[in-house]
Parts: C-alpha cells; structure tokens; sequence
C-alpha cells in the first residue's frame, strides 16, 4: 500500500480515576488501550465509533499532545514517545490538528493575518518569503480572499472560521494532520465543502490525515480505509467501501445500521445499536461488546479477541466469530 507514516503498537493512554489515600490511582481510565495501527503515507485513514470511546485520545496521543502509558508511536521512522519536550519541537510542525470548535479554537483578539503569521514563524523551515506573501498564499489554499486577512474571527462564518483553521495547520507545512469531528459543528452543505476542500488539499499537498469522525457518511467521503474504535480499541479496520458493503465486526454492522440513507426515495431502516456504551474505567471482560453483541457466545464473555489481519482485503478485525458471521448483504 505504500510506504508507512505512522505506526503505533500496544498503545495505551490511561488516565488516573480516582486516588487513594497514600496518592496513588485507585483506577484507570483505559481511553485507548492496546491500539496498534498503521497509517500509510498519502491516504486518510478514517477513525469511526460513538462518543467516549477514545477516538480523539488517539488522536492527541498520535501527536504526543497526551504521553502514552506504554507501547509506541513511530512517526516517520522516529520513536516519538521517549522523547522530551525540546526533542520532540522539530516534529511538532510537521504533525497538525484542527479541532471540532473553530470558534474556541482562534484567539478573538487576533486578526487572521496575526493567526497565520504566528503559524509560519513557528515553522524552523520557513523560507524567508514576506509573512503577508505567505498567509495570501494560505488564504488562497482554503479559498478565502486577501482582504480577509484584516478581520478578526468573530467577523467570519463558521465555515470560514475552519477555512482559517485548516490554513494555520497549513502553515508549518505538514506532513500529517488529524481532523477530530472538523466538519461536526457544521451545516450539511457548509460541511460537504469543507470536506472537498480536505480532499483536494490532500491531492494538491500530498498530506496524510486521520480523519476522526462519529459519522460513517462524512467518512465514507475522505477516507481511504476506516478504523472503527470500541471501548478504547481497535475492532476492525477496513477499505470504505467494503465497510459499507461487508463489514465484518458487528459492532461495524450496528454503525453502518444506524446511518441515514441519502436516498429520500428509500426505506429508512436504520436503527440503533441496542445497550450503552461501555465504562473504560471497567470495561466487560472477555469481548468489550459481547454484553451489547446479538452474536455473542460463552467464548465473548470469557476470552479477549485478538486484532487478527485478513491478508487479502488489507483489512483487521477483533471477533472470535467473524469466519461464522456473514454480513455481506444489504442493510437490516
Ligand atoms: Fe460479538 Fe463475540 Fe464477535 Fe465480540 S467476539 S463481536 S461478542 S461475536
């Protein structure tokens, strides 16, 4: 498929729950644990599953914005996890991330300009062009005019707002960007452009993204494969359209259940997954979807699926079941 970008294994990110008397944490909160993936340069890798259940914790560990409690992270052949504060500063550029919340995430005090300008300077590499050159250029890549510059982020719309965004993690001239739920806060038709404004970025660039989404739709849009997340794991990852079309964990067939069809003409059949998504203080043992799994047998409830790959479709899943279940067929 290519050569590789990133690569985690055995990745954990806990965090401490509650302490006891002496200082020490009572319990954990297993946000991701034991995530090893592999992202290959040049394609955006989707990251599927409900709220709370790690996606954005990745996301944020990927990029060493959170410390893992073990395992690793490799970023262009380099460890990241064991490096300190001023070691890891040359990779920070290169690594972006644009938030749900383009509002909080500008400071309203600064113009545009300011807000890109800041983002160029703090590229080691950046080549000695005019600052205003360069944030014209950036406003242009997002599609917005050179006068825009001059106004403060209260002055733009939402869309524009993570058109502004899109063009500060730009400015460091990235290898890699992780959008978390970048296009969730927005209306469909602002959305779809924001999303083909991603796509063409990508092609123009040559970036790779983790594209962090609740949204199979949305994914289904940008991303080459998907990664679908559950309780803090891995449980299949997936080419978009056989996700769709096949999916072989039902966990996967229990989201591509609950998506809208588009077609207005079609029967909605959708339906949600039954049960609540599971503490990751203290998730189920066995499967951590066993308790929510129609497919479910003594062995889910007792024995921790591996994340096993599937040679011939590039593709992972974690279910002791999934050689007996056959999903290949149309929707419920
Ligand atoms: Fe369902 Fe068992 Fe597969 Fe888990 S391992 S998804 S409980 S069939």
């Amino acid at each position: 498929m290519g050569e590789v970008l990133i690569r985690t294994q055995s990745l954990r990110t806990w965090f401490p729950k509650r302490k006891s008397l002496l200082g020490k944490p009572g319990a954990w909160l297993k946000a991701v644990d034991d995530v090893s993936l592999t992202i290959y340069r040049g394609e955006c890798l989707g990251l599927a599953g409900e709220s709370g259940c790690g996606k954005s914790t990745l996301g944020r560990t990927i990029l060493q914005l959170v410390k893992p409690r073990s395992g690793s992270v490799r970023f262009d052949g380099t460890a990241l996890r064991n490096l300190d504060f001023r070691q890891l500063q040359p990779f920070r550029p290169r690594m972006q991330m644009v938030f749900q919340d383009p509002r909080s995430s500008l400071n309203p005090k600064m113009t545009m300009l300011k807000i890109l300008a800041e983002a160029i300077r703090a590229n080691p590499d950046h080549d000695g062009d005019s600052i205003l050159d360069q944030a014209v250029e950036l406003a242009d890549m997002v599609d917005l005019r050179p006068e825009h510059l001059f106004r403060y982020p209260h002055e733009f719309s939402g869309g524009q707002q993570q058109r502004i965004c899109i063009a500060r993690a730009l400015a460091t001239c990235p290898d890699f960007i992780v959008f978390d739920e970048s296009t969730s806060a927005l209306d469909v038709s602002v959305q779809a452009q924001i999303l083909n404004l991603i796509k063409r970025l990508k092609q123009r660039l040559g970036l790779t993204y983790l594209f962090i989404s609740h949204d199979l739709n949305v994914l289904a849009q940008v991303c080459e494969r998907i990664a679908v997340m559950y309780a803090g794991q891995i449980v299949e990852i997936q080419e978009s359209g056989r996700l769709f079309s096949s999916p072989g964990h039902p966990y996967t067939r229990g989201l591509r259940d609950a998506v809208p069809i588009a077609d207005p003409e079609a029967k909605q059949t959708f339906v949600s997954i039954k049960g609540e998504v599971p503490s990751l203080v203290d998730p189920p043992a066995g499967c951590r979807f066993h308790p929510r799994c129609d497919f479910a047998d003594r062995l889910c409830a007792t024995r921790v699926p591996e994340l096993q790959r599937l040679e011939r479709h590039r593709s992972w899943i974690r279910c002791h079941r999934y050689r007996q279940l056959n999903f290949n067929q149309e929707r419920r």
